[in-house]
């Protein structure tokens, strides 16, 4: 082996190495690592409300970002990654153990789910997550669970309820700002105007925020039983909410994000208030 695959063959176990050791203590002795476990179990109930993920399936791998997974521990749930299959049964399985839903972003969805032609400036679809989505979102409208959808999971809650979408928004709505930034997603680079008598208003309680912005879709058609929740000063849709017809909070930015940077604690509550759903949900017979 050469010294440059040598070096390459260090940095990856080394990072490997680091990356672990955010999470817990690494014990290089099995006794001291089972003990370490047993020790943080000891004073931990496991009554926390259980959250399912939505996935995605990339190329024969079921992935889903750990923001999500981490925002959701973050707040005091424990996070459920639904994989991306196509089997209702199985989904209803996996919904019925859960006591919320948070919907994650993705790929535009296929415009012909919502009555429309594609046009040229439609991203890249899926139409195996597609399905999956709506699947999943059906089965827990039926089962009343409390929703949070982000991003695409946002327009899923739109679209799957009956709404629209603009299917590109510099090419279908006049005078429409940026919302594709270039900066990282842990800051924000666009201001919303929050609805005051809103939800969404209730639990950040605010009417102005700035957030971060990776779409170019966006709700066109609200769905029948939800309202919109915020705008950015361009008039796009940024939050939509179903309360009381559906337990739904919907947002088209990141706060899975947010929540890693300087504005942390103004998005935390996004997360918490869908743990406070999930254990009202839990509580019911
Ligand atoms: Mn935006």
């Amino acid at each position: 082996m050469d010294m440059k695959k040598l070096f390459y063959l260090w940095l990856s176990i080394s990072l490997t190495l680091n990356l672990y050791a955010q999470e817990v203590k690494f014990h290089y002795s099995l006794t001291e690592l089972y003990a370490d476990i047993d020790r943080q179990l000891a004073d931990k109930p496991g009554h926390a409300p259980v959250i399912g993920i939505s996935s995605n399936d990339v190329n024969g791998k079921i992935q889903v970002n750990t923001t999500y997974v981490n925002a959701v521990l973050k707040a005091g749930g424990v996070p459920l990654v639904l994989p991306c299959t196509l089997q209702p049964e199985a989904l209803a399985t996996l919904l019925r153990q859960v006591d919320g839903l948070l919907l994650t972003g993705g790929e535009d969805f296929h415009p012909l789910l919502y009555g429309e032609e594609p046009l040229r400036q439609l991203g890249d679809v899926n139409t195996h997550r597609d399905v999956y989505d709506l699947m999943v979102l059906h089965i827990a409208l039926q089962l009343k669970l409390p929703i949070l959808g982000i991003c695409r999971g946002e327009q899923l809650c739109n679209i799957g309820l009956g709404g629209t979408l603009y299917q590109d928004l510099p090419a279908q709505k006049a005078g429409v700002g940026m919302h594709r930034q270039s900066i990282p997603a842990t800051v924000g680079s666009h201001s919303i105007t929050i609805e005051p008598d809103s939800y969404l208003h209730r639990i950040l309680g605010r009417e102005q925020a700035v957030v971060n912005s990776f779409h170019h879709q966006a709700v066109k058609e609200l769905a029948p039983g939800l309202k919109v929740s915020a705008r950015s000063a361009d008039g796009v849709v940024e939050a939509i909410e179903g309360f009381p017809t559906y337990n739904l909070l919907a947002l088209q930015f990141h706060p899975e994000h947010l929540v890693n940077g300087d504005d942390a604690e103004s998005f935390m509550p996004i997360f918490r208030d869908l743990i406070e759903r999930a254990k009202s949900y839990k509580r019911k017979p």
